[in-house]
């Protein structure tokens, strides 16, 4: 991923992309002072990039730094970003993290660094062919109670367990892994929210020990707008026999039909094939507007 032309934004400008490197003795690599953001880019335009924004200095607030640029020069560094790759559709990943300025479990002398990639990223449309939906392992681990880590930062610690997890998961052919929370309630995907239909109402879980993510807040608004009834609460896994349709949300995932749950089955239906379509629509509309003001 290293080796590719193009731009990435470090710390206030712009640099070929094979020489956006850190040091080998960050902090970020040692001990995880690192927190991140995934941007859609659809027709030119970034999906929600203030939401996106606003998350990233509040993460980096919880882990006990501040991002030394504002809120306004965050998003037009990753618009830069965006303008100088030239892609239209494209997945743009802020960074920041503590530097290498000195190294030991306390880092209060170390320089916070930002920095903005972009890569082109193709919107996927073969609705056929993701109404198949896909199959997830449950996984290993277990969202950590809110006492136990900064489970509101989107943390790159936090995803140790999702990467342990995932790769589980593919190594038995599976897509990826339902994670239970710490109380063992359904909790979500690797990287992504998750939502079941039964008798036409969703049911999601309360966000209390993981991300409340910006796709997952954007389809419940866009069910409601159906008329659709969503009922945050708490899932034990055996209620997932109870349940026809499941399926998953995030910026990387949109809307993505499940099948498979462990030992559950899901057939992708009406509601599922809705809210994937009014999701494509939402996503391109802003784009196409914002665009054209
Ligand atoms: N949970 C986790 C662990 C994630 O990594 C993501 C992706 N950022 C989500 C949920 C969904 O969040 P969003 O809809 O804001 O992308």
């Amino acid at each position: 991923f290293d080796d590719r032309d193009g731009f990435i934004w470090m710390n206030g400008s712009l640099r070929p992309w094979r020489d956006a490197n850190i040091h080998i003795l960050s902090h970020a690599l040692h001990y995880a002072s690192c927190v991140f953001e995934g941007e859609r880019v659809y027709s030119g335009e970034i999906f929600k990039l203030r939401e996106h924004t606003d998350r990233l200095i509040a993460s980096a607030k919880i882990l006990g730094f501040d991002i030394p640029y504002t809120a306004d020069e965050i998003d037009a560094a990753c618009k830069e970003t965006v303008a100088a790759q030239g892609f239209k559709d494209a997945y743009v990943r802020p960074v920041a993290w503590r530097g290498s300025e000195m190294m030991g479990v306390s880092a209060q002398a170390t320089k916070i660094n930002l920095a903005v990639a972009v890569w082109e990223w193709p919107s996927y449309f073969d609705p056929e062919e993701r109404l198949k939906g896909i199959r997830l392992d449950m996984a290993q681990y277990r969202r950590p109670a809110p006492e136990t880590a900064p489970c509101k930062s989107k943390a790159a610690g936090l995803y140790m367990i999702c990467t342990i997890s995932k790769h589980a998961a593919e190594g038995k052919g599976y897509a990826d892994a339902m994670m239970l929370d710490y109380r063992g309630y359904v909790a979500e995907a690797t990287g992504a929210n998750v939502f079941f239909e039964k008798d036409g109402k969703l049911h999601t879980p309360t966000p209390d020990c993981f991300l409340d993510g910006i796709t997952r807040r954007t389809v419940i608004d866009l069910a409601k707008a159906r008329g659709v009834e969503v009922i945050e609460r708490h899932i034990k896994p055996e209620e997932m026999a109870e349940f026809n349709q499941c399926f998953i949300t995030g910026t990387a995932a949109e809307v993505t039909p499940v099948s498979e749950i462990g030992e559950y089955r899901f057939t992708p239906g009406e509601i599922t094939k809705q809210l994937m379509d009014d999701y494509t629509a939402l996503v391109n509309r802003a784009g196409t507007s914002a665009a054209a003001e």
